[in-house]
C-alpha cells in the first residue's frame, strides 16, 4: 500500500474524554472514528488489526476442534423468556421491536440462541462432544461506555458454547479452550494472567478470566506468590479474622455525637477500627423493578464491603441493588444513617458477614440519633438472615489457600471462560438420547473473547510516548519504507524494488511516497507503530539503507539485500 492513497486521517489533538493511552492512541492514529457514545467504526488500519486478531482466534478454535458459524445480532424475545433472563439481564439489555410490536433484543451474548440451535439439532449421544463459535458484533447499552474500545455498547465478540454428555466432559472441553486462549493471547503478544472469577449474568458454576495486565484495567486481582492462587477481588475468599473466647461483656449504650463514620466513632471512643461493626444500607428490586426488601449489610469496621459477594448471596442480580434513601429505610425498619446497629432492626434482611460471628464485644450503631453500643456479640444480641463472606479481599490479607500475604494487581478482562452445566439446557429443555435412548439435559460451557478489547489491551501493553508499538502478530502492516526524497530517482527506484521484493514475499508492506518532510514521516511511522522502519535516503544510490525497528531505539545501515532478508525473518518468525 503507497501512504500517499492510504485512507488515513492522524489527528494532533485528541477528544479530552480519550483519557487511557489506548483510546488516545487508537483516534490519533486514526484507527476508529467515534459515532456516538460507546459506539465506534474501524477505519482501514484499525479494521487490519482487528482481522488479524479475529484470524488467530479463529486459528486456534479451529485447531481445537471448535467449528465456527454465524447466528444473527437479533435475537427474539421469546428464547430469552424461557431462559429467564429477558427480565433478569437488566438495562443493560438492548431490547427492539419491529413494525408488529414484537419484543427482540441486541445480543449481548448468544447462550439462549446456541443452547435453541442444538436443542434442534443434537439429539444423540454421538453427536457429542460438540463446540459451535462465532465471531459477532454485540450490543450491551453499558451505564458508562468509556475509555475507547474498553467498554464499549458495540463491540466484536467471539463466543464459543460447547455441549457434552456429563461433566467429565465438560471439564475435558473447558480445559481445551482454557488451553486455545492461553495460546491466543500469548499470540497476540498480551502479558495475562489467568485467574478464578465469578459467574455475573452468564451464571454456571466455574470460570476464569483471561486479564491482560494493566495499570489502567477495570479488574482488579488477588494473587499469591506462594502458591497459585490468583483471583479476581469479587471472586476472592477471604480468611476471616480468628474467633476470640473473651467473656461477653454487658451492652451499654454510649453517646456519641456527630460520629457517623466509622473513622469517627472509632476516633471518638478510643477504639480500633477493627472493634467496630460497619452498616451498609441497601434496597433490592423485583425483576419488574417494583421494591423487593431492605438490606442492611454488616461487616468488620475496618473491612470494604464486596459487593459480588453480597448480591450473590442475596441470589439476585447486580442491577437490582442500589444504596437505600436513608430515611425511608428509617422509617420502614428503624435504621438511622450513620448510627445503624444489628440490634432492633425490623423489616430488613440482615446479611452479617462470617467474621462478625466469632469477634467479641464490638462497638455497633444503637439506630438512633447520636448513639453507639458497646459489647454487641453475635448469638447473643443479634442474628444474621444470611451469614457468609461478604468483604474484600484486601492486599497483605492471608492467602485463602496457603496464608502469605497476597498482592494485588489490575488487569483488562480480554476474556473469560464458564462452566454452565445445565443452567439454559435444563431451562430450555435441550437434551439428547443416550445408548438406553434414555434422554439427559446436554451440559454446557461457554467462552467469550472480547476482540476490540483485546485491540485496545494490547495498545495499552505496547506504546510509548510516541505511539504504538505493534506486535508484528496483530500490526496493520508489518513494514513501513519510508522514502526521504520522493523525486530523487535513485531513492524511488531502490524504494520500490524493496517494496516489491517484499510483497512478493508475503510481507504487508507499507510505502510512505507522500510529499512531506522527513520528520513528519517518521513522526507518523513511530505513532501508527509499524513494526520495522526501512528508511531509502541519501545512500539510496549506493545500495545502502537504514534498518530499524520500531520496539528498540538503535538504527543499522544494512545493504537492500540484507534489508529485505532480514525484514522476511522477522515476519516469518513473529507473524
Ligand atoms: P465486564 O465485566 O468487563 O463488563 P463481562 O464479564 O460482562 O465484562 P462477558 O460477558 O464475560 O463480559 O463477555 C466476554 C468478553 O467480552 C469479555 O471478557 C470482554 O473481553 C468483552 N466485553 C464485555 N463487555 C464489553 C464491552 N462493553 N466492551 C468491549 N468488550 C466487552
Ligand atoms: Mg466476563
Amino acid at each position: 500500500m503507497k501512504l500517499s492513497k492510504a485512507h488515513i486521517k492522524t489527528l494532533r489533538e485528541v477528544p479530552a474524554e480519550a483519557e487511557i493511552p489506548s483510546h488516545i492512541l487508537l483516534l490519533r492514529t486514526g484507527m476508529i472514528r467515534k459515532l456516538a457514545s460507546g459506539i465506534y467504526g474501524f477505519m482501514p488500519f484499525g479494521w487490519r488489526s482487528v482481522r488479524k486478531i479475529e484470524e488467530i482466534i479463529r486459528q486456534e478454535m479451529d485447531a481445537a476442534g471448535a467449528q465456527e458459524i454465524h447466528m444473527s445480532a437479533i435475537q427474539p424475545a421469546e428464547l430469552w423468556q424461557e431462559s429467564g433472563r429477558w427480565s433478569a439481564y437488566g438495562p443493560e439489555l438492548w431490547r427492539i421491536k419491529d413494525r408488529n410490536g414484537r419484543d427482540f433484543c441486541l445480543g449481548p451474548t448468544h447462550e439462549e440462541i446456541f443452547t435453541d440451535l442444538v436443542r434442534n439439532d443434537i439429539s444423540s449421544y454421538r453427536q457429542l462432544p460438540m463446540n459451535l463459535y462465532q465471531i459477532q458484533t454485540k450490543y450491551r447499552d453499558e451505564a458508562r461506555p468509556r475509555f475507547g474500545l474498553m467498554r464499549s455498547r458495540e463491540f466484536i465478540m467471539k463466543d464459543a458454547y460447547s455441549f457434552d454428555r456429563d461433566f467429565a466432559g465438560l471439564d475435558q472441553s473447558y480445559d481445551n479452550m482454557y488451553r486455545a486462549y492461553e495460546k491466543i493471547f500469548t499470540r497476540c503478544g498480551l502479558t495475562f494472567r489467568a485467574v478464578d472469577a465469578d459467574t455475573g449474568a452468564i451464571g454456571g458454576s466455574n470460570s476464569h478470566e483471561f486479564t491482560a495486565l494493566s495499570e489502567v484495567g477495570e479488574s482488579e486481582i488477588a494473587y499469591c506468590e506462594k502458591c497459585a492462587m490468583a483471583a479476581t477481588t469479587e471472586r476472592a475468599e477471604c480468611v476471616d479474622a480468628p474467633a476470640e473466647d473473651a467473656p461477653l461483656l454487658a451492652l451499654s449504650e454510649v453517646y456519641t455525637p456527630g460520629t457517623k463514620t466509622i473513622e469517627e466513632v472509632a476516633g471518638f471512643l478510643g477504639v480500633p477500627q477493627e472493634r467496630t461493626i460497619k452498616a451498609l444500607l441497601f434496597v433490592t428490586y423485583d425483576d419488574e423493578g417494583e421494591f423487593k426488601e431492605y438490606v442492611a449489610a454488616f461487616i468488620r469496621g475496618d473491612r470494604e464491603l464486596n459487593m459480588i459477594k453480597l448480591v450473590n448471596a442475596l441470589g439476585i442480580p447486580e442491577h437490582a441493588i442500589a444504596f437505600a434513601d436513608e430515611a425511608a429505610m428509617g422509617a420502614a425498619t428503624g435504621s438511622v444513617g450513620g448510627f445503624t446497629g444489628p440490634i432492633g432492626l425490623h423489616d430488613c434482611k440482615l446479611v452479617v458477614d462470617s467474621e462478625l460471628k466469632g469477634l467479641r464485644n464490638l462497638v455497633a450503631g444503637a439506630n438512633k440519633e447520636d448513639h453507639h453500643i458497646k459489647n454487641v456479640n453475635y448469638g447473643r444480641d443479634y442474628e444474621g438472615d444470611i451469614v457468609t463472606d461478604i468483604k474484600m479481599l484486601r492486599e497483605g490479607d492471608p492467602c485463602p489457600v496457603c496464608g502469605a500475604p497476597v498482592k494485588h494487581t489490575r488487569g483488562i478482562e480480554v476474556g473469560q471462560v464458564f462452566k454452565l452445566g445445565t443452567k439454559y439446557s435444563q431451562a430450555m429443555n435441550a437434551t439428547y438420547k443416550d445408548e438406553n435412548q434414555e434422554d439427559h439435559p446436554l451440559v454446557m460451557g461457554c467462552y467469550g473473547i472480547g476482540v476490540t478489547r483485546t485491540l485496545a489491551a494490547i495498545v495499552e501493553q505496547h506504546h510509548d510516548d510516541n505511539g504504538i508499538i505493534w506486535p508484528v502478530s496483530v500490526a496493520p502492516y508489518h513494514v513501513i519504507i519510508t522514502l526521504v526524497k520522493p523525486d530523487d530517482q535513485a531513492q524511488r527506484q531502490t524504494a520500490e524494488e524493496i517494496y516489491d521484493q517484499l510483497a512478493a514475499s508475503g510481507v504487508e508492506v507499507l510505502l510512505d511516497d507522500r510529499d512531506e518532510r522527513p520528520g513528519v514521516k517518521f513522526k507518523d511511522a513511530d505513532l501508527l507503530g509499524i513494526p520495522l522502519r526501512i528508511t531509502v535516503g541519501k545512500r539510496a544510490a549506493e545500495g545502502i539503507v537504514e534498518y530499524k525497528l520500531r520496539r528498540e531505539a538503535e538504527k543499522t545501515e544494512k545493504t537492500v539485500a540484507e534489508a529485505v532478508r532480514e525484514a522476511i525473518a522477522l515476519v516469518a518468525a513473529e507473524k
